[in-house]
């Protein structure tokens, strides 16, 4: 009986608690392009948290407990996880579990062949594109967001959604990293969190691009703009115009694509905005 105890207890350190806190109840969804909220204690100072050799982002949940809020990349494999967690006490590792999910399939055409294979040089262009962006991505400012539940960048009909495996021409390519929202050209574009812009540029495939960093680790990007109204380094309040909507880049139309971004990892904006569906 005691050995049976003893093991219950070694599990329940070892396995994530389920967070009650409203953040945990809202943002809470451990898929491949999810979040895992995990409670980490209500001690006095912030714990830090690694996940895949990235810092991860930790808050105050409204119950007092402390969460780190985990993104989870789209190619994660089902099954087990593990959380490094660093506190005053020691350092500990946190399981998680990620379950399934479907994704649906999009097939797109393109008049101009070019933005399905790109020609040498421009694959070159989009290669110094892709690593300034994953450096973007990268950044951990040790800075709390001022909100981590986010208003929607623009009020519109939600098109595309996160994760699409997408096809061009008939040719698969990476599945849609974003949220597409289907709003005519000139929408204002606005911050939903505080933050500081990292990249104001214009990109072969997402065209006139901006970049937020709204503090450890919590990116968000929007792309196929019009124009922007910031520059790099520049702060940016929630609520604050930031860029207009457009079609620039591989676009079929006017939209707005919104990536989120935590730890490295792209995840499904809709959680953000509480218009997940599983
Ligand atoms: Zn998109």
């Amino acid at each position: 009986m005691f050995r049976v105890i003893l093991m219950l207890c070694a599990m329940a350190l070892q396995t994530a608690a389920h967070a009650q806190g409203d953040i945990g109840r809202l943002l809470n969804h451990p898929v491949p392009g999810g979040v895992a909220v995990i409670e980490l204690g209500k001690g006095l100072a912030a714990p830090e948290a690694v996940y895949l050799n990235n810092r991860v982002l930790v808050v105050r949940d409204s119950d007092r407990q402390w969460v780190a809020i985990v993104g989870i990349a789209l190619k994660t494999p089902l099954g087990k996880q593990a959380l490094q967690v660093q506190t005053a006490q020691g350092k500990r590792v946190v399981a998680f579990s990620v379950g399934p999910r479907t994704y649906r399939e999009q097939h797109i055409t393109l008049k101009n062949k070019n933005q399905v294979n790109p020609d040498p040089a421009q694959l070159k262009r989009f290669e110094r594109e892709y690593l300034a962006q994953m450096s973007a991505y990268g950044r951990y400012r040790d800075v709390p967001p001022s909100n981590v539940l986010l208003d929607e960048p623009v009020h519109g009909r939600l098109s595309s959604p996160f994760g699409l495996r997408r096809f061009f021409n008939g040719e698969e390519r990476s599945p849609h990293s974003g949220l597409d929202f289907a709003v005519p050209k000139g929408t204002p574009v606005k911050a939903p969190a505080d933050g500081i812009v990292t990249i104001v540029d214009d990109y072969f495939f997402n065209g006139k691009t901006v970049f937020v960093d709204h503090g450890q680790g919590f990116i968000t990007m929007y792309c196929h703009l019009s124009a922007s109204k910031v520059k790099p380094g520049q702060s940016v309040k929630r609520g604050e115009v930031i860029a207009y909507v457009g079609s620039t880049g591989r676009a079929t139309g006017p939209h707005l694509h919104w990536n989120v971004s935590l730890n490295g990892a792209r995840v499904d904006p809709a959680i953000f905005i509480g218009a997940f569906r599983p």
